[in-house]
């Protein structure tokens, strides 16, 4: 079988906000034949009952656990309220739940997002960030590039005086394999504007993020 990928550039090192655009993919079929290739590779029977239409459900479920690539940060932020009457504090949603993908391993990492930012000329409906999550978690992943990624976005498209991320997850390709270290969480984190200069925006970001529940 041979199919054609589109050429990514292996070398760029903006991979935390260049994203691979995907634009001719192999069909269904050849999908279906590659799954086939790994349920014989782990030793079983592709054409045993229970697994003969495996192929075609992955097919299914790989539409929506990577819907990621169809959508883009813009249509999502790009409607702001511009009437805050004069709320300037911290807008933080926090727990956004997320299951995303390693791409190194090709198994689930998840975990939840906590986002704040200070606004400047505007916000966001809240549902618009959790969203925002989902856009860059149902593709394959790294926990660094997925945190840059967000906030990122968010710092393009609305501009804030400042962002804060924090994400925690833990790994599959740790829980079930190599190191074998179930329930380990990864925490990342990245700020920008306010939160980067101000220490003590970083600390009252830790406070609400990590108060009472
Ligand atoms: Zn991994």
């Amino acid at each position: 079988m041979d199919v054609k990928l589109p050429n990514f550039d292996a070398k760029s090192k903006k991979t935390a906000t260049k994203l691979p655009k995907p634009n001719k993919r192999p069909s269904k079929k050849q999908m279906r034949e590659a799954v086939k290739t790994l349920i014989a590779y782990a030793g079983d029977d592709p054409t045993r009952e229970g697994v003969i239409d495996s192929p075609k459900r992955v097919a299914t479920a790989y539409s929506e656990l990577f819907a990621g690539y169809e959508q883009g940060p813009k249509q999502i932020l790009s409607k702001t309220f511009q009437d805050i009457s004069d709320y300037n504090d911290i807008v933080l949603l926090r727990d956004i739940a997320f299951y995303s993908h390693c791409e190194h391993h090709l198994v689930p990492f998840f975990g939840k997002v906590h986002i704040a930012y200070l606004p400047k000329e505007g916000i966001v409906g809240l549902s618009k960030l959790a969203r925002l999550v989902e856009i860059y978690a149902r593709r394959l992943q790294t926990q660094e590039n997925l945190t840059a990624q967000i906030i990122e976005a968010l710092n393009t498209y609305l501009e804030p005086r400042g962002a804060a991320i924090m994400v925690e997850a833990e790994h599959m390709c740790m829980s079930m394999r190599g190191v074998r270290a179930p329930g380990a969480t990864t925490l990342t984190q990245k700020f920008t504007g306010i939160f980067a200069e101000e220490k003590s925006e970083r600390e009252r970001f830790f406070a609400l993020v990590n108060g009472a529940r």
